[in-house]
């Protein structure tokens, strides 16, 4: 199985690369985030994975680790999955690992996707605009998720450093330049 964490700060490009390397290498796309944007609102868990994502706040990793598990057993038959925007803590990679060799498989690569803070934000505020999200809109917002990037989610490269895993690429460029830039540490 090709196993491929898709990494980098909010802003990235995490979901637009996924698409492409999904149609690529036949792979099923999983965006934590898309997940939980996706719960019904009116439900428990749905108000509880807004009440933190409205904020930029990270989702409680107990509850992200299920989901993100429940999400990849629909898919046995799967040639490979994109993990977009998972792990994000030193826990979820923990439970990421575990769950995967349950399974018999594990990560294959982390394709971690490096773009200047500034750049960021100006690719938020304009994603703002198409994609509706309260969380794109907001400056304050918009710093909080990328402090809280660099807190408790840029860290999560060390593990894969220490299993030889990490692979950074250069994300500023046209979005076809980035994507060959992929496919060939894939390929490689
Ligand atoms: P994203 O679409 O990846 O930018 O995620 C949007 C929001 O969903 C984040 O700001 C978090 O609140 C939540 N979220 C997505 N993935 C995770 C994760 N792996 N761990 C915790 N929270 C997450």
């Amino acid at each position: 199985m090709l196993n491929i964490v898709l990494f980098g700060p909010p802003g990235a490009g995490k979901g637009t690369q996924s698409e492409r390397l999904k149609e690529k290498y036949g792979l099923v796309h999983i965006s934590t985030g898309d997940v939980f944007r996706a719960l019904n609102p009116e439900s428990e868990l749905g108000k509880l994975a807004k009440s933190y994502s409205d904020k930029g706040n990270l989702v409680p990793d107990e509850v992200t680790i299920e989901i993100l598990e429940a999400e990849v057993s629909k898919h046995p038959n799967a040639k490979g999955v994109i993990y977009d925007g998972f792990p994000r803590t030193k826990a979820q990679a923990e439970a990421l690992d575990k769950f995967l060799n349950a399974k018999g498989t594990s990560v294959s690569m982390m394709l971690s996707l490096v773009v200047p803070e500034d750049e960021l934000k100006t690719r938020l505020i304009a994603r703002a605009e198409v994609s509706g999200r309260k969380d794109d809109a907001d400056p304050e917002i918009i710093q909080n998720r990328i402090n809280t990037y660099n807190s408790s989610t840029a860290p999560v490269a060390n593990f894969y450093i220490g299993q030889n895993k990490l692979h950074e690429i250069d994300g500023v460029g046209s979005i076809d330049d980035i994507t060959q830039r992929l496919y060939d540490i894939i390929d490689a």
